[in-house]
C-alpha cells in the first residue's frame, strides 16, 4: 500500500520536518517505499549484484560424497589406537574415479585431494606425513592424527533439501558460484531499479561547455552515477536541467514515466530562488526537510507519479553524505533486498573533534592501523560540503551520532567505511 507524505508523517511521533534527526529519516524512507515485484531469470554472471527474488533450496548435497581433503591415503581410522601403523596400499582414489574394490583391516587406498571416500574408510593421512616402506607399504605416525581426520564430510556446504540462499540476498561473487555449485543454471532474481537522476542549476556546466565566471562543472552527476551503478541501478542520466519551469517540468515528468525513483541534486535548501521545488511541490506529493546533520541538512522526498522522489542538496559531499546515510538504504529497500545497515567499526580518534549534541556529523576519516595493530582514524582536514577531494582521500565516514558531543583524542568513534558501502 502507498501512503501519502501527510499518512506517514501522521504515523511517526514528533515528526518536525524542520528539525528531523537522521534516525527519523530513515523510518519515513523504510515507510515511503515499497519493494518491487517483477522478477527475471539469470545466469550465475548476470545474477552479480542482483538480489534474489525467492529462496533458493538445495537440489544436491555439495559436496555430494564424503571425500578426501588432500592427497594421501584413506584408512579406517579406528586403527589409530594402536599407531604408528603399517598400512598395505591396494588401490587408488582419484578425484572423479572412485576405488570400487574392498579395503580390510591393514590396509589402505592411495586417494587425491576430492575424491570419493571408499566405503567403510573415515580418515585420510597425507602424503607427507607418511614414510614408504616398500612400494605397497606405507607408515602412519602415532600422535599426529584423529579418526576422520582429512575427510570432507557429504553436505558440509549445502545438504540437499535446505535453504541454500534466503529472498533479498544481494549475490555478490561468492553467491553467484553457490549457485553454480548446485547446478543450477538460472536463479530468479528481482528486475533492476530504474533510477532516473538530474543535475539543477542555473551554474552548473556539463562536460564540453567551457568554464565560465561563477559556474562549476556538474560533479553529481558522476557520483551518483557511479554510486547507483555500484548498486546495480539502471541508470536514467537526464544530464543538467537549467533553471526554467518548462524544463524542470519537462525532465520532472520524463524521469516519473520511465524510473521507479528519482534523484535530483541543487535547489532544495532554504530561500533558493529557483523553480525546483516548486515544481516538486506541483508535480508531486513531496516534503521539504532540514534534517540535523552535518553536511547535508536539506532535502526532498516524496512521490512524482509513481516514482519515488529523492531532492538531494547541491554540495557535492552532501549529495553522497545523504546518499549513503538515506537513499541508500531506501533503494535497497525497493530493490527487495533486506535490510542491511553496513557494519560500523570503532577507531581510536586521532584527533580532537568539536561536535554539538543535536545532529548527526559524518566526517571523511582515514583508518590506518596504529603501531600496536588498533584502528585509529583521523580526519581528511577541511570538512567543507563542497570539498568532494575529501571523499577521495577518506576511506570511510566517521559517524558522530545524534546525542555525541566533542570527541577528545583517544575516543573510540564509529566509522561507516566505503569499501562495501561505496
Ligand atoms: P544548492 O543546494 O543548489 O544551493 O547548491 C549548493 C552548492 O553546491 C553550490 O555551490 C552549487 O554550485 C553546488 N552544486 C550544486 N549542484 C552541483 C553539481 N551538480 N555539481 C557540483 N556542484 C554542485
Ligand atoms: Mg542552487
Amino acid at each position: 500500500m502507498t501512503l501519502s507524505i501527510e499518512q506517514i508523517a501522521a504515523q511517526l511521533q514528533g515528526y518536525d520536518p524542520q528539525a528531523l534527526s537522521a534516525e527519523a529519516v530513515g523510518e519515513f524512507l523504510a515507510r515511503l517505499v515499497t519493494p518491487l515485484r517483477e522478477t527475471e531469470s539469470v545466469g550465475p554472471r548476470e545474477a552479480l549484484g542482483r538480489v534474489l527474488a525467492r529462496d533458493l533450496v538445495s537440489p544436491l548435497s555439495v559436496p555430494p560424497h564424503d571425500n578426501s581433503a588432500m592427497d594421501g591415503f584413506a584408512f579406517d581410522g579406528a586403527q589409530l589406537a594402536s599407531a604408528p601403523l603399517q598400512l598395505q596400499v591396494v588401490g587408488t582414489a582419484l578425484a572423479g574415479k572412485a576405488w570400487q574394490g574392498t579395503v580390510g583391516p591393514g590396509q589402505c587406498v592411495k586417494i587425491m585431494t576430492g575424491a570419493i571416500m571408499p566405503p567403510g574408510l573415515d580418515t585420510v593421512v597425507p602424503q607427507e606425513f607418511t614414510r614408504t616402506l616398500a612400494d605397497d607399504r606405507i607408515e602412519v605416525p602415532a600422535g599426529l592424527l584423529r579418526p576422520g581426520d582429512n575427510r570432507r564430510r557429504k553436505g558440509e556446504d549445502l545438504m540437499e533439501g535446505r535453504p541454500a540462499l534466503a529472498a533479498g540476498e544481494r549475490l555478490g561473487p561468492a553467491a553467484c558460484g553457490l549457485v553454480a555449485s548446485l547446478g543450477i543454471a538460472q536463479v530468479e532474481v528481482f528486475r533492476r531499479l530504474r533510477v532516473a537522476y538530474f543535475s539543477t542549476g542555473d551554474e552548473i556546466l556539463s562536460l564540453g561547455e567551457p568554464p565560465r565566471e561563477g559556474a562549476v562543472y556538474d560533479s553529481n552527476r558522476y557520483t551518483v552515477h557511479g554510486l547507483l551503478a555500484r548498486r546495480g541501478c539502471e541508470v536514467i542520466d537526464l544530464g543538467v536541467v537549467r533553471d526554467e519551469p518548462a524544463l524542470l517540468e519537462q525532465a520532472f515528468r520524463d524521469a516519473a514515466g520511465r524510473a521507479d525513483a528519482i534523484i535530483t541534486s541543487g535547489g532544495v535548501s532554504v530561500g533558493e530562488a529557483d523553480y525546483t521545488k516548486a515544481m516538486m511541490k506541483k508535480l508531486g506529493d513531496v516534503a521539504f526537510w532540514r534534517i540535523a546533520m552535518r553536511p547535508g541538512r536539506p532535502m526532498a522526498v516524496g512521490r512524482i507519479g509513481e516514482s519515488v522522489l529523492f531532492g538531494l542538496p547541491g554540495n557535492p559531499v552532501a549529495v553522497m553524505v545523504t546518499f549513503l546515510a538515506f537513499v541508500r538504504p531506501a533503494l535497497l529497500r525497493m530493490m527487495g533486498a533486506r535490510a542491511t545497515a553496513p557494519v560500523l567499526l570503532q577507531a581510536r580518534s586521532a584527533e580532537a573533534m568539536r561536535k554539538k549534541p543535536g545532529r548527526t556529523e559524518y566526517q571523511r576519516g582515514i583508518v590506518t592501523r596504529d603501531a600496536a595493530g588498533a584502528l585509529e582514524v583521523r580526519t581528511t582536514g577541511n570538512q567543507g560540503s563542497g570539498v568532494l577531494s575529501s571523499m577521495v582521500q577518506g576511506n570511510g565516514l566517521i559517524v558522530l551520532h545524534h546525542g555525541q558531543g566533542n570527541v577528545a583524542v583517544g575516543d573510540a568513534v564509529d566509522v561507516m567505511m566505503f569499501e562495501g558501502a561505496i
